[in-house]
Formats: structure tokens, sequence, C-alpha cells
């Protein structure tokens, strides 16, 4: 044992489980300290090393220091941790030296070690790790006297301060690049391989000199010092920009810290008998297990492998051959320049491939594991369960139930909800994409994958769609009047407007890919361009969306369809099997009904009738009754209060006109709306169908532009000047606060009766159907109970016609802050709720949801709010008033039947709170029910 690490008497610790705060674990055969449960303090590296050591596997031995010395590292500073832990790190090391019968930092047998980070949550290269440490010049001699090899250990020590410097020393990459490239460039070689001893000795003799130019200071050469500041930056490295962005991207929260794995090197690069490489017990790109997925190189690092510098060969003659396939290589080139693990070193191909089928029993799922083969001996350094994509994943859980390894729940719990996107929309072919040019990234609106044409308007993206041609439509941002040309369109792009826009939400419902609010887009209408720094699009030019991630690329992609069949829908009868809750949709149309209950939905839970107004020329009907709407209210308002005979005969023959006009637009809506009620009905085959009255404010339904409104003033043979005056009176500083949702019905009685009507006869048109009538934006229970007045009398008027008894649920949107806390009075009235928690987040919160995406980022990125509260619940605010309604609803009515029909429905957290708080059911845009559907499977199964 070197002096440097003699530990005092005094500081050796009491025997593993009497010390009161434990930082350091060890791990090797027969004497692991941890397990496997122990990974949030071990990190997953960590707790897999000690149990895999514990199983007999053969790992190389080392110990890990904990992630909550990582806490206390950011907590106390590097110095009094490292007096707090300088003890304990002692006793590991020379427990390491007896093991391994090496000492550290001195001769004869020099014990080098790996020093590399492990959080409990899998953060793949996002921290540091180094090599090798423990080489200095006394060390270097004596590695050479006992390997007898001096190029490994030179090439080794210029390697490890190459990497200590840049990790630890924070010298920059390429400065060591510069100096092995002068030397490489002295001798003419264009490999690091052809570099000899004395060429490594000349890099390391330059790296030095470098070093102490740049840093001021020699390198370390005590092994103990190295290793100090080895794990120093390993614990450090927690929190580089590099990993706080994975943490974020992957919703990592919670954890204190990194583990710090020190152990034992084993060298993949000390000749042609050693090998090191990465392998899969299963193919986590598609879940397959044909054979042993995975890759060596022979005489190698573990860097050499993720490097790129040389070809890695497959580990199993099946997979070679298969590779070699798809690369024109022929079977006898194949075997002699890039032969299988199977081929070049069969026994220990064995050993590994008994280890694989070992480990997967153990862990009882695919993992990834890290090997190293020194001297023809077999080293395991690392396993955990892999990363896999949505289909991978779907297709492991539900092998591994076929197989009996796993049970159904368990099955269920493995597949992440959010992942099944993936599978549920077009996608882009992977190198196609990687191979496409980024110009900027957006919002992921609505996912999948879109190629097509550029448009700047509904119009032409209908004309064009007419044509055959595939088309995108980018708008500034989209209003309802877009909803033809979104309709058609093979995706949407649009410079503003947050997740719950109306292109994101009519998007969603529509299964349709956008990216929304890409700020640095600026899109001309006038020029008809769209401008992205340097790159200018014009009309006519491709574009490419991929609506999962928000890229937006430069010409065309390829795209993919999704299979729904065989694991997937094994995974989703599990799912229905254990979950509670019900799964409704939201959808307007015939067509997204059919989707969603393709998709599994039991139900809508919201149809908004507004978008029903827009398909094809019933807009027209829709704007002739608005243009008149205000001057009948005001006439009728003037009739009331006039008690002159005369004066009333006057307003009366005013009256005539525009109420005949009124009550004719009205008059073609109903068998329209009719018609689409009826096919909704069909569709649903006895589900119930939540239809909500008419909610947006009216202006939303004119067009705000001079083109728009010259066309309908053409239409309608009118002047444009009386549309624009029309435009001008609807308009409101708040429209979301304005003259919308019940307020509507109440103003313009006749839209609820005709709307009322139009889902009364289309019920008893269609035998088995379940409407509920939804009135929105209710604040006081006296607006539910006016309307529902209203409901009641056609009703009844369409049960004496059609001769029939009608059995139709009216119930209330919560999703005004008055309506959720005086939700016991409502309840009254109600015969269900449906949580609008767009709108309840929008008021509870004061975050306009138009305007909002401008900032809600900033917010979030520092930290005021988890999560953009328009996707995830913000369960402690806008949640509490959920709460509260709900308590107060079900205090009057036990039963009462309770939803979300907000955009929420379909994220998978908040369908956990839901599932908690014991709603009846989510209801969720078409494509995004499977996904409800597996998170609240996972909520009743976590309890
Ligand atoms: C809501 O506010 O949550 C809701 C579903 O209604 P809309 O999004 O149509 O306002
Ligand atoms: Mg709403």
């Amino acid at each position: 044992m070197s002096k440097a690490i003699k530990a005092t008497k005094k500081s050796v610790p009491s025997k593993a489980g009497t010390r009161k705060e434990k930082h350091v674990y060890f791990f090797g055969a027969k004497q692991s300290e941890g397990d496997v449960s122990m990974r949030a303090l071990l990190g997953g590296k960590g707790a897999n090393l000690a149990d895999m050591a514990g199983l007999g596997l053969p790992v190389p031995p080392g110990f890990t220091i904990t992630t909550e010395a990582c806490a206390k590292y950011y907590q106390i500073g590097e110095k009094a941790l490292h007096a707090l832990i300088r003890d304990e790190v002692r006793v590991a090391l020379e427990k390491l030296e007896k093991t391994t019968g090496k000492t550290f930092g001195a001769g004869p047998n020099p014990l080098l070690v790996s020093v590399r980070s492990g959080a409990a949550a899998s953060m793949p290269g996002m921290m540091d790790t180094v090599l090798n440490l423990g080489l200095n010049p006394e060390t270097v001699e004596a590695m050479i006297a006992r390997t007898g090899n001096p190029r490994f250990v030179w090439d080794s020590y210029r390697r490890f301060i190459q990497m200590f410097g840049n990790v630890v020393l924070g010298v920059e990459h390429h400065q060591f690049e510069h100096e092995l490239d002068a030397v490489k460039h002295a001798k003419g070689y264009t490999l690091d391989t052809e570099m000899m001893t004395d060429d490594l000795k000349e890099v390391v003799s330059r790296y030095m000199k470098m070093v102490k130019a740049v840093k001021g200071c020699d390198f370390p050469t005590c092994a103990m010092e190295q290793l100090t500041l080895g794990i120093n930056a390993v614990f450090g490295s927690w929190n580089n920009p590099r990993a706080i962005k994975y943490r974020e991207l992957n919703d990592i929260r919670g954890l204190i810290g990194t583990a710090v794995n020190v152990q034992a090197m084993v060298f993949g690069n000390s000749g042609e008998n050693s090998a090191t490489g990465v392998a899969f017990t299963r193919d986590p790109s598609t879940g397959e297990h044909r054979y042993f997925y995975g890759e060596y190189l022979i005489n190698a690092q573990g860097e050499d492998v993720v490097a790129g510098i040389r070809t890695p060969q497959q580990i199993t003659v099946m997979g070679s051959r298969e590779w070699a396939k798809a690369r024109n290589i022929a079977e006898a080139v194949r075997k002699a320049q890039y032969p299988a693990l199977e081929e070049s070193m069969p026994k220990v191909f064995k050993q590994l491939d008994s280890i694989r089928v070992k480990l997967e029993k153990h862990y009882r799922d695919m993992q990834d594991l890290e090997f190293t083969i020194e001297d023809g001996r077999l080293y395991m350094l690392q396993t955990r369960n892999g990363k896999r994509t949505a289909a991978a994943a779907v297709k492991i859980a539900t092998d591994l139930v076929k197989e009996k390894v796993i049970d159904e729940k368990t099955a269920v719990l493995r597949v992440d909800p959010s992942q099944l996107d993936q599978l549920l929309h077009p996608v882009f072919v992977k190198s196609s994409e990687a191979k496409a040019k980024r110009i900027t990234v957006g919002l992921p609106a609505s996912p999948g994958a879109a190629t097509g044409q550029v448009v700047f308007n509904a119009g032409t993206a209908e004309m064009w769609a007419a044509e055959g041609k595939r088309v995108i439509l980018c708008r500034v941002e989209t209003s309802p009047e877009d909803i033809g040309g979104m309709n058609v369109a093979a995706g949407i792009l649009t410079a503003r407007g947050g997740m719950t826009s109306h292109a994101a939400v009519v998007a969603r419902g529509m299964g349709k890919c956008c990216v929304s609010g890409c700020g640095e887009l600026h899109i001309s209408y006038d020029k008809k361009t769209i401008t992205c720094g340097k790159t200018v699009l014009k009309e006519g030019d491709w574009i490419s969306l991929n609506g999962s991630t928000g890229a937006v690329y430069e010409g065309k992609v390829e795209t993919q369809d999704p299979k729904l069949t065989g694991p997937f829908a094994m995974i989703m009868a599990l799912a229905d099997k254990y979950r509670k809750m019900g799964v409704r949709t939201n959808a307007d149309t015939p067509r997204d009904t059919a989707k969603a209950v393709a998709f599994g939905a039991e139900g809508i839970g919201l149809c908004r009738t507004e978008h029903m107004f827009f398909e094809g020329d019933r807009i027209t009907s829709f704007r002739r009754m608005i243009l008149v709407a205000e001057t009948v209210k005001g006439l009728r308002a003037a009739l009331d209060s006039c008690a002159d005979a005369e004066e009333r005969a006057k307003i009366e023959q005013e009256l005539a006109a525009p109420l005949r006009q009124y009550k004719q637009a009205l008059r073609e809506l109903l068998p329209l709306q009719r018609k689409d009620f009826i096919g909704m009905f069909k569709a649903l085959k006895g589900r119930p169908c939540t239809v909500r009255l008419l909610d947006p404010p009216l202006h939303e339904f004119l067009p705000q532009d001079d083109a728009g409104q010259e066309e309908m003033a053409r239409l309608m043979g009118l002047a444009r000047e009386q549309i624009q005056s029309v435009v001008e009176s609807l308009h409101e500083a708040n429209p979301m606060l304005g003259h919308r949702g019940c307020r509507l019905g109440i103003s313009y009685p006749e839209v609820t009766e005709m709307q009322v009507r139009a889902i009364c006869e289309a019920a008893a048109a269609v035998k088995g159907s379940e409407p509920e009538i939804m009135v929105p934006l209710v604040g006081h229970v006296r607006e539910l109970a006016s309307q529902k007045a209203l409901i009641l009398k056609v009703m009844a008027q369409v049960e004496k016609e059609k001769k029939t008894k009608l059995s139709i649920k009216i119930g209330t949107m919560i999703e005004v802050p008055r309506a959720a806390v005086t939700a016991d009075q409502i309840a009254v009235e109600a015969d269900f709720f449906s949580f609008g928690t767009n709108d309840l987040t929008q008021m509870t919160c004061a975050f306009s949801r138009d305007d909002a995406g401008k900032f809600l980022g900033e917010y979030v990125s520092k930290g005021f709010y988890d999560y953009d509260p328009f996707q995830v619940l913000d369960q402690e605010g806008v949640g509490r008033m959920v709460e509260i309604a709900l308590a107060y609803g079900r205090g009057v009515k036990p039963g009462l039947k309770v939803g979300v029909c907000g955009e929420h429905g379909g994220d998978p957290r908040t369908v956990a709170f839901c599932h908690k708080l014991g709603f009846s059911y989510v209801s969720c845009s078409p494509y995004r029910v499977p996904i409800a559907r597996l998170a609240a499977a996972q909520a009743a199964l976590r309890g």
C-alpha cells in the first residue's frame, strides 16, 4: 500500500450499519456492501455493479461514493466534503488494493482506476468520466516492466492526461488535438494507431508542457490528488449545462446528485486478445430479440467504440451477416475483416451470452451492457435497463409477459404513456430526418410528421389539395376560418400561439401534425414568404414539420405510417383491464369520432359545436345570422321597454326584416347540425356524447381581414362597409372574458333552441344514442338554470312532435373560478360537471390562453411553475380549484358524474391526478386516447 493512502487507526470507520453516515460502499466478488435496492443512494450504475458482483459475475471491484456525498459537495463545498469522506475512501482503497493485489499510485503492480458518474436516473454521456487514473512516471515504468508492452502503457498515459486534463483541469480538447496532430504530422501519420512508443512519449511530453502553459501548474502526479480532483470533477458535472438540460428535457426531478464509482481498470486495449464493447439484450429500436445485439472493438477502450473512428464489429454471426448485407460486404470479407465476437473469441462470447440471459432474467427487463475483455478474460463494467423507442418498449413489455418473465401489471407500468405518441402518427424515417436542414424549433403542438408545400392561406390549401398536392398551411396564427385549409393540410405551422392556441387544439383534434409558436419565423402574407434568419421559403417550396419535437426543416423528409396491431393492441387491452377511470374524446366530426372509437374512446366528452359551423358553406348561413343578431337583440330590448303603441308598431316594423333573416339562417343551420349529430351518434354506437352549446365570441366567425370582408360582402350582396361595421360592433378588448359561452345563449336564445332541437331530433333518429347537453362558461347557477329551462322546453317539444321519450342529461362545464367555488349551488341544477381546465387555468392563473406563450417558457425555466400550466394541470392552484368544486358538487350529489375535457385530459400527470380525485372520466383529443388509457391504468396500479 502506498503511504499516501494509509488509513490512520482513528479514521477507520466502524462496521457497516453502525456508522451513522456512510458515504462509501465497496463492491466486488462476495464483498458488495450495496445492492439493487439502493439506487437512490448509489445511483443506477453503483447499485447494479454491487448487484452484479453479488450475482457472482466478473465485475472489476471498486467502490461507490454516494449521491448524498454529492449533495454535501454542493452544500458544504469540496474541502469540507473531502474532510468528511477521506477516511472512508482510504479504507475502501485499501480493500481494493487487497482484492486486486495491486497498489494505488505505486509499483510494482500499480492499481489504476476509472472514476465515473452514475445518478439514480440514467443520463447517458451527460456527466464526466476519467479513465486510467493513477498513472504517473513511476507507475508507467512499473506497468511497462509488468506488461512488457510499453506502447500500450504510453498510449494509456497519453489518453489519461488528455481525459483528465480536459474533464478535471478544464483544458480544451482542441489543445490536446493540436499537440497530437503536431506529432502525427511530423511523422506523416494519418491514424493514431500508427504512432509508436516514442511518438506517444513525445505526445505525453508535449501534453505536460501544454497543460503547464495553459494552467500555470504541473499536471498532478500524486495518485491520491488525482483521485480527489477526479471525484470533485464528477460531482461538479452533475450541474454542468448539458446535464441540467438533459434532466429538464427528460423531466428528471427530485434527485440529490450523482454517485461516483471508483473501479479498478481493466484494459480492452492491452493487445489483440483484448476488446471492449456495448450490447443490448434485445434490439432497443424494435424490441426484437432474434439474436444478441451489440458491437465490440478489438484492442480498444470504451471511448473508441463511441468515437466512430474505427468500425465496430457485431457480437453474433447472425448480426454480423445482417450488418454486412446492409453494407454490401461479401461474406468472405466480413469474416476476414469484421468477424463477430462469436467467431473471434468464441469462449468469451459463450460466457457473455450466458451473462446476457442471466442479467435479463434477474432484472426482468432489457439490459444495456458494457463489457471489456482483458487478455481473454471477460469483465462486466455496467448493466442498466436499456433506453428504447416506444415501439421497442411496447414489444419488449408484451414479449416479457408472454415469456412469463413479468406479469401483466408490470408490463402496463413499463411503457411511458407519453412515448405512445410516437406510435400513433406518421413519423419521419430517422435517417432522412438526420440529413434534413433544420431551420427552427417551435412548440410541439400536435405530434406526427408532415412534409408538404408551403401555402399561406386556407383557400389555397384547399385548392392545391384538391389538385392532389400535399400542403403545409403556414399562418401567423390560425382562426376558426382556417378550418377547411387545416383539414386538408398535411401539417400546420404557426409563428404565434401556445399549446392551447386554436391551431394546436384543432390540429390535435384532427390528429394532424402542428408546430406552433415559432417565434423566429417571419411570415409575410403579402410577399408570400417565410423568413427565418437567412432562409427564405416561398409559396410552393417544400417544408417538413416534426410535431413531436417542434423541429421545422427545409425541404422534404421521408415519412412512414404507424402500426396499431400486435404488441400495441395487447398493451392497450391490458391497460383497459386495469384502469378504473373512463376515457372519452374531444371530437366534432363523425370522422374524428370514428377514429377516436378505433383508438378506444368510450364516448365523446366534448363536442365543440362551433367547429361544425365552419364546414362547407354553412358558415354563410351562420354569418347571416350574426349580421342581424345584434340588431334583433337591440330592437327586441327596445320593444320590451316601450309602452307606446305607435312607437311599438314602428319598432316591430323595423324588426321584421332582420328577424326574418335571423330565423331563416337558423332554419338553414338546423338540418345541417342535425345531420352532423346523427353522423356522430351513429359512429358512437350507443356510447355517450357530451355536446357543448355554442361557446366562442361571435367575432371569431367573421373575417377580420380586408380581403375576407370583401369576399363576404360579395357573397351576401352587401356593401363591404356593412360587414366592417358589424365586425367593429362585435370587437371586444378581452373577448375571452367577453360575450361568449352561455352568455351567447342568454342573449340569443334561438341559437340554443336550434342547437338543442338538432341534438334532440338526432337522438330521436338514432336508436340507442346517448347525448348529453353541456352549457359552457357558467359562473352563476342562474345562468345554468335559465339555459336549462330553455333546453327542457325544446326537449319537451321534440318529444311531443316525435312521440318519443328522450333521456338527455343536462350538465355544465366548470371553467370559471366562480363556478368552482359555488359548485354546491350549481350541482343542484347539473346532471354532470366537466372541467374545462383550459379556461379554468386561464382565469385562475390570469394567463391569457392566446398570449401567455410569450412568457410562459421563461416562467417555467425560472421555476415559477414546474410545467406549462396549459399542458400539465397546475395541481396546487388550478387543481385545488378542481378539488373544491368536486367536493362541493359531490357533497350535494354524491354520485355526480365528473370529467375533464380541457387539453390536460390527455396529459399523463393530470390523468393520474384525476384518478386520485375519483373522476368518472377524462376526455382528450383522439390521438391522445391511448395515452390517457395507459396513464389511467398506471394511476390505478400505483394506487
Ligand atoms: C376548456 O376551457 O377547458 C375547454 C375545454 O373549452 P375550450 O377550450 O373550448 O374553451
Ligand atoms: Mg372553455
